[in-house]
Formats: C-alpha cells, structure tokens, sequence
C-alpha cells in the first residue's frame, strides 16, 4: 500500500500518519519532518530550506525532489507520502521516480478542514522536537504545561506555526498546492475525507477509505 496524505498544512496529516504507522507497517516520508532534521543538524540541505521555512513559503522543487528521490531509492515496499508533493512540477517528478522503481501510488487521502479552523490548530500546536509527539494547548494539552507526557521534552511553539507565516503557508497551499486535487482526481485515485474533529475521530473514516477498492 502506498498513500498519500494531502491536505492544507494543519489538517491532522502528521496525527493520521502516525496512527496508520502503528496499525500498518509502512514507511512515513515526510518532507517537513525531513527538512527539520536537516536543519536541527545544520546540514547543508537544512541551511538551505530555512529561509523557506521561516518565511512559510515552499522549498523550490528541484532541492525537495532531489531530497524524495534519495528517500525513494531506500524504499521497497509500502509508504506514505506527508507534505510531499506540494506543486505539480512535484506531482510530475514523483510519478516518474515511481515509474522508475516500478512502484505505483495507490491512493491519495484527501482531508478536508475548514481554513478559519486550521489557522487555530497550528497557531496552538506545541511539539517536542525529538520525539516527534504533537499537543495543541486547548484541544489537546499536556499533563503538565509546556512538558511532553510521554518522553519528558521541554514543547515547543514551531517558527512556522506562528501565526502570519501560518497565514503565508495557507497561502502557498491555496496557490500552488490545491491544484493537485484535480491531477489526483484525474487519475481516479483520490478519496476526500472531512479532517474536521479530533483525530480519534478523523481515523477511522480514514480506515474506512482505505477499505474501499
Ligand atoms: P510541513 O511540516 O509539511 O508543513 O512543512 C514545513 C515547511 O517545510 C513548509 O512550510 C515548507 O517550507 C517546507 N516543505 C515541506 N515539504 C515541502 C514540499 N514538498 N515542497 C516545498 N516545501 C516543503
């Protein structure tokens, strides 16, 4: 099985891909997880996305396709793709790496959330960086504020999940990631699901897309 998780940045596709992991033995690629490693590390290939990231604006695609295509080349069974692709030029790029590794993309999860609700979800998202766990301080906070519950990490408030970049980042999405609902749609592998509610909420009507052939 190899997904994609589309959806405006916000919409719970880090939660959902976390949940299916632990239910489905698949690799999570995720591009933003990836470009902050990077940069937690100050790789070249972090230095270089900062700028980006800090200004909620995209990657160029020539740096995020060569960083998939160095992914891709380890992957041999199923995965699920989170943040990637965000432009056409992507789109086109994955379909021929895939293509090349004779593999196929078998269905894109499309999840739906109002804007006026995404804007609240990220501004009060707080994550521990290391080990990866997302809290939102109204919907779901931690035992003990500004401390992870499971590994004890101080949280942190995102750069990029402030809220005039979240705005520039739904801005990008709007313009030049939205137009691969209609290329996904085209090729009869996408399924829309409502993102609204909490994530416990949200997975099983993801399963239940999953069930469908
Ligand atoms: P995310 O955590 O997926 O929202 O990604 C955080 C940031 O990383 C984005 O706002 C972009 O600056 C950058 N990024 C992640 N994935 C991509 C991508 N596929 N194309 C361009 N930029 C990306």
């Amino acid at each position: 099985m190899n997904l994609l998780l589309f959806g405006a940045p916000g919409t719970g596709k880090g939660t959902q891909s976390s949940f299916l992991i632990s239910q489905y033995k698949l690799h999570h690629i995720s591009t933003g997880d990836l470009f902050r490693k990077a940069l937690g590390e100050k790789t070249p290939l972090g230095l270089k996305a900062q700028s980006y990231m800090d200004r909620g604006e995209l990657v160029p695609d020539s740096i995020v396709i060569a960083l998939i295509e160095e992914v891709l080349a380890d992957i041999k069974s199923g995965f699920i793709l989170d943040g990637f692709p965000r432009t056409l030029a992507q789109a086109e790029a994955l379909d021929s790496l895939l293509k090349n590794i004779t593999l196929d993309l078998d269905k894109v999860l499309y999840l739906k959330v109002p804007e006026s609700i995404l804007i609240e979800r990220i501004v009060g998202r707080r994550v521990a960086e290391k080990s990866g766990h997302v809290y939102h301080i109204k919907f779901n906070p931690p035992l003990k504020k500004g401390v992870c519950d499971k590994s004890g990490e101080k949280l942190i408030h995102r750069n990029d999940d402030r809220e005039e970049v979240v705005k520039q980042r739904l801005k990008a999405y709007r313009e030049q990631t939205e137009p691969l609902i209609e290329y996904y749609r085209e090729k009869n592998i996408l399924f829309e699901l409502d993102g609204c509610g909490s994530p416990k909420e949200v997975f099983p009507r993801l399963q239940l897309m999953l069930s469908i052939s």
